[in-house]
């Protein structure tokens, strides 16, 4: 398997064969995001593609279980394309159960719920992606290219064809001043959009961004860590999903929290309030731990 730069995936897609189709990201746009930089995007050539899973060792091909499908949007190829790959893999890896990816409300807006059906049903079982935030004006000054109810209406396309949701979100992106706005707005639009999971990270400035220029000029001031928890409070406090599974215990974070949402949402708060109400008894993971 040959890869280009550095290649991403979700934590949880650690075993799964990460099979690049695509270089970068189509939108690439976003002023947090420092993945990409210096990796302009561009399509990966078919026939290496299938190159790369037939030279897959005989023993692998046929243990292999999981397909993630890199990098950042793998779903902004054309509809043939996919089911073409889709069907390629389950014919190559005889034990392959799900293949997942990176999607963004652009290239997810563009198919209708029909063509992302066929998508499911070729084994494309969920995909990831960034809300990063509810509230407009943070999306808007982040430039993430979409506004928030597009955001949801993607999510909604693909949750009606049948493709899970892991959606995440991201601490401190609003700043201090709309930091609680952002944590509200964010609650409520992961209920509009109702994912099977949510993960939440704690923004971690990487150098290059247009983020860390802002930062630097002091025309974005970062909550403390504290400032943080009360934001993730604020949001596990406005959502209401009918079974989220919740996680913001990423590297990135300060404190892990997670649940089954909503039962689990009282003891998530309460535990977020006793570490509010005595931050210093609170063992929070020290900045120089934190990584994404
Ligand atoms: S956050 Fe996602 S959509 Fe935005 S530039 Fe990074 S990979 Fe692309």
């Amino acid at each position: 398997m040959r890869y280009e730069g550095a290649v991403i995936r979700p934590p949880i897609e650690a075993d799964s064969l990460i099979l690049q189709v695509t270089y970068g990201c189509s939108n690439n746009t976003c002023d947090f995001c420092g993945t990409y930089l210096g990796k302009p995007f561009r399509v990966r050539p078919y026939a290496e593609v299938v190159e790369d899973i037939e030279g897959l060792p005989a023993w692998y091909k046929k243990e292999c279980s999981r397909v993630f499908l890199a990098d950042g949007d793998a779903l902004v190829l054309p509809q043939r394309r996919l089911l073409e790959l889709l069907s390629f893999l389950f014919a190559q890896l005889p034990s392959l159960e799900r293949v997942t990816s990176y999607a963004n409300a652009q290239n997810l807006l563009k198919k209708d719920v029909e063509q992302l059906r066929e998508l499911r049903e070729a084994g494309l079982t969920m995909v990831y992606l960034g809300l990063e935030s509810g509230d407009e004006q943070t999306l808007a000054e982040m430039n993430k290219g979409v506004t928030v109810a597009q955001q949801i209406e993607a999510c909604r396309k693909a949750k009606a064809a049948g493709i899970e949701l892991s959606i995440t979100c991201i601490l401190g992106i609003a700043g201090v001043e709309r930091s609680l706005i952002h944590g509200r707005a964010t609650g409520e639009a992961l209920s509009a959009i109702d994912p099977e999971y949510i993960g939440v990270l704690s923004l971690i400035i990487q150098e290059g961004t247009r983020i860390a220029n802002r930062i630097r000029q002091g025309d974005l001031v970062l909550p403390d860590p504290l400032g943080m928890l009360r934001e993730l409070r604020e949001m596990i406090a406005a959502i209401d999903v009918t079974n989220g599974l919740f996680r913001s215990n990423h590297a990135s974070n300060y404190l892990p929290i997670g649940g089954r949402l909503p039962q689990d949402k009282p003891r998530m708060l309460a535990a977020l309030d006793a570490v509010l109400a005595h931050p210093e008894q609170a063992r929070l993971r020290p900045e120089g731990w934190r990584a994404l």
